[in-house]
């Protein structure tokens, strides 16, 4: 179905790469499983469709609904979210200079280390809340310009439209990592990037059942068919059953998110007011750094935020912050994030050596459970970590 450019997301989400099945009138997208597709004698295809790799009806089906979430012409859907972010960094070429976040997503900062620096790539950390700085630090090779807003796990909002200006007078890219707002919430190439990447295990998917990422992409482009061809050659496909799942998901996504958006300001409103706490990370309060950006180019302040904890007489704030970890039941003391169900993590301890988030740092994925039990959960861990032994 072509979906019409004057509908809302909700609507949008639901009807998105969803025809009435021609051969048997079925209203919901069938799973399509096949591997191979039968070629007529005059050597063309039924209806376009050769090899599972290189496209298949429910991949199809996905990426189309892709393109109209993200506002894109042309998406390509991938294994897992670091299958989508490589497929952008490979293709680069040897020799080229990008420009990324100074709290990047810790496993894109280990495979632009690992994996792209041997290979020819030069990249620089800047802190992309500094328009002056991301400008002053461009080269004449800098191809791509790459951000996540908010960022993981400081929630720090960079300013699209402007980094894309920056980008754009540079002759370069701007690549979005849009996980955490998901389309839902953030149209990221309405705002000048040209490339939306999600991790679409996270929010897209939203059950914390699948493993997949996208690139989406505002026009064609040499840049896109690279991508294209990486995804088709490279194969680091998702499989059909996968892409059947997040289409599932998709459809209840602007629901989910107003959800994860009310739970989490008020868990953010609690959290800020309690003694034990030293900070909250959450744009959706005033007293945030990207308040006003964040207000102005997302239609929600999003369901992730990460609090640091205060030492006390007994404990330092990493102790604190690790018992009361310990403590949640409601909370799952689990990595990831995006699904129905509230999950918290010391994120430090996760990431390893290689991290930069602060020792006394937890970041919560707030699900959709009631608010008021999450704050009771949230309550009754902190209680214990105050309480004296
Ligand atoms: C989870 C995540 C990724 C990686 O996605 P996978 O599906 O786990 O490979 C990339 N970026 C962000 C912001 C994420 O949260």
């Amino acid at each position: 179905m072509t979906t019409n450019k004057n509908w809302r997301m909700e609507t949008v989400a639901i009807h998105a790469g969803k025809e009435i099945d021609p051969t048997t009138g079925a209203v919901m997208p069938p799973l399509h499983l096949s591997t191979t597709y039968e070629r007529k004698a005059d050597g063309s295809y039924h209806s376009g469709f050769s090899y599972i790799r290189g496209d298949n009806p429910t991949r199809r089906s996905l990426e189309d609904a892709l393109c109209s979430l993200e506002g894109g012409v042309c998406a390509a859907t991938f294994a897992s979210g670091m299958a989508a972010i490589m497929s952008v960094f490979q293709a680069l070429r040897p020799g080229d200079h990008v420009l990324i976040p100074d709290d990047i997503y810790f496993g894109t900062r280990v495979m632009i280390d690992k994996l792209f620096t041997p290979w020819g790539l030069s990249s620089e950390r800047v802190d992309m809340t500094d328009l002056d700085g991301v400008r002053a630090a461009i080269r004449p090779n800098t191809r791509l310009i790459w951000i996540e807003t908010p960022s993981n796990p400081l929630l720090k909002i960079t300013d699209i439209a402007a980094t894309a200006a920056i980008a754009h007078a540079a002759g370069a890219i701007l690549a979005c990592d849009s996980t955490w707002p998901s389309p839902a919430l953030q149209q990221t190439l309405a705002q000048g990037a040209d490339l939306a990447i999600h991790a679409t295990t996270k929010y897209l998917g939203g059950h914390s059942d699948l493993l997949g990422g996208a690139v989406i992409a505002r026009q064609n482009s040499p840049f896109f068919d690279t991508v294209r061809m990486i995804q088709q050659t490279g194969g680091a496909v998702p499989s059909p059953f996968d892409c059947w799942l997040l289409l599932r998901g998709i459809r209840t996504l602007p629901y989910r998110m107003r959800g994860h958006c009310a739970n989490a300001q008020r868990v953010a409103e609690y959290l800020s007011r309690h003694p034990q706490i030293e900070k909250v990370h959450y744009p959706g309060l005033p007293s945030h750094p990207g308040h006003a950006i964040a207000a102005r180019q997302m239609s929600g302040f999003g369901g992730m935020l990460s609090i640091q904890l205060r030492e006390d007489a007994l404990r330092t704030g990493e102790q604190n912050a690790r018992r009361m970890a310990n403590r949640t039941q409601l909370f799952v003391q689990a990595t990831s994030l995006g699904g129905v169900e509230s999950l918290i993590e010391h994120r430090a301890s996760i990431e390893g050596a290689v991290t930069n988030a602060p020792a006394n740092l937890l970041r919560l994925s707030v699900g959709l459970e009631h608010v008021d039990d999450l704050i009771a959960d949230l309550e009754q861990a902190l209680a214990d970590v105050v309480g004296l032994e």
